[in-house]
């Protein structure tokens, strides 16, 4: 730490490691434009079930906006209108809004969908699935309620000794779209090993918003000597991002949803600043912080580039019908 700290600070003084790809995704800025439409046709309330996306700004942007967040379906007054947020709902969900005759505007991010889809299509094939990821996260809760006699959680390799299934031919896995890369294919690597049958699905499920930003923070963790990730602390890929960067050896590394709430004191005697953000976290909180670190002496703003990024999702097509 200190050889690199003595190579690089002298000749670049000041000098911020800005992450791209970083910030909103193409499934986040799909829900967030959903949430600014719904309310523009229909006007105010519009009801969003969970927060739209994890990142405390723009919740409490579209709550002035008008938009009332709930976490279950019977908080919603009967013929209302309801929006689904990016991480995804369980069919269960669909027929408890149906019951209270909401109409429906689903939001949810079309990688999460071919998740649910991939679970469906194993679940009607009769298989055991494996399903990687977080308990409690919304989007583990959404999956795994598309097929639950079919799906077991697990968080990672610890968890696979006790795993047990009916048929060792017969297991697949799945998993949450926003995890570490690196750690999803140890526990893939691992429940191989346990289950030499193993099915796959067709494509990745960790999706390339996430893939992207963990590739560019450990980019940033080659240089930068403190790390700033921009994003809340319920977002799950903002979280993996702080932890890639830890593992990819970064000195220090901090999650802060605003720039108030960076401490000057890490900055003591710091070189080169890595910034980015999660894939909640939109980029007008990004320019925040570049003015922060500005006021601080950092001006020189060097792009530290992984990949580029081009994909975006059409609305859904509850609005989209409205528009035409
Ligand atoms: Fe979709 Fe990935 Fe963005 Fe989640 S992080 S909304 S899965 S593109």
């Amino acid at each position: 730490m200190t050889s690199r700290r003595s190579a690089e600070s002298p000749r670049q003084p000041g000098r911020v490691l800005l992450a791209s790809p970083r910030s909103w995704c193409a499934g986040v800025d799909r829900a967030v434009l959903a949430v600014e439409k719904a309310l523009e046709q229909y006007g105010p309330p519009i009801y969003v079930r969970h927060e739209i996306v994890h990142n405390k700004y723009v919740v409490q942007s579209l709550q002035k906006k008008g938009a009332v967040f709930v976490e279950h379906t019977d908080e919603v007054p009967e013929d209302s209108i309801i929006l689904f947020s990016a991480h995804g709902v369980a069919p269960t969900v669909h027929t408890e809004a149906a019951e209270r005759n909401l109409a429906t505007i689903d939001a949810t991010c079309p990688l999460v969908t071919k998740v649910h889809r991939e679970a469906v299509r194993y679940a009607q094939q009769d298989y055991d699935i494996i399903l990687i990821g977080h308990e409690g996260h919304e989007e583990v809760i959404g999956t795994t309620g598309e097929a639950p006699e079919h799906i077991t959680l697990v968080n990672g390799p610890d968890d696979i000794a006790e795993l047990s299934v009916r048929d060792e031919s017969k297991v697949a896995w799945l998993s949450q779209a926003t995890l570490s890369v690196d750690e999803t294919m140890e526990t893939v690597n691992a429940l191989r090993r346990r289950f030499p049958h193993l099915s796959s699905p067709p494509s990745d499920d960790i999706c390339y918003a996430t893939q992207n930003r963990q590739m560019a923070v450990k980019k940033l963790a080659e240089r930068a000597e403190l790390i700033i990730v921009v994003g809340s602390k319920n977002s799950s890929n903002s979280v993996r991002m702080v932890e890639v960067a830890r593992n990819a050896g970064a000195p220090a590394v901090h999650l802060v949803d605003f720039a108030h709430e960076i401490d000057e004191s890490w900055l003591e005697g710091v070189g080169p600043v890595g910034l980015t953000s999660g894939a909640s976290a939109p980029d007008t909180l990004v320019d925040g912080v570049l003015q922060w670190l500005a006021e601080h002496g950092y001006t020189d703003i060097e792009t530290v580039t992984a990949a580029n990024e081009s994909l975006s999702f059409a609305l859904p097509h509850e609005l989209r019908r409205h528009l035409r």
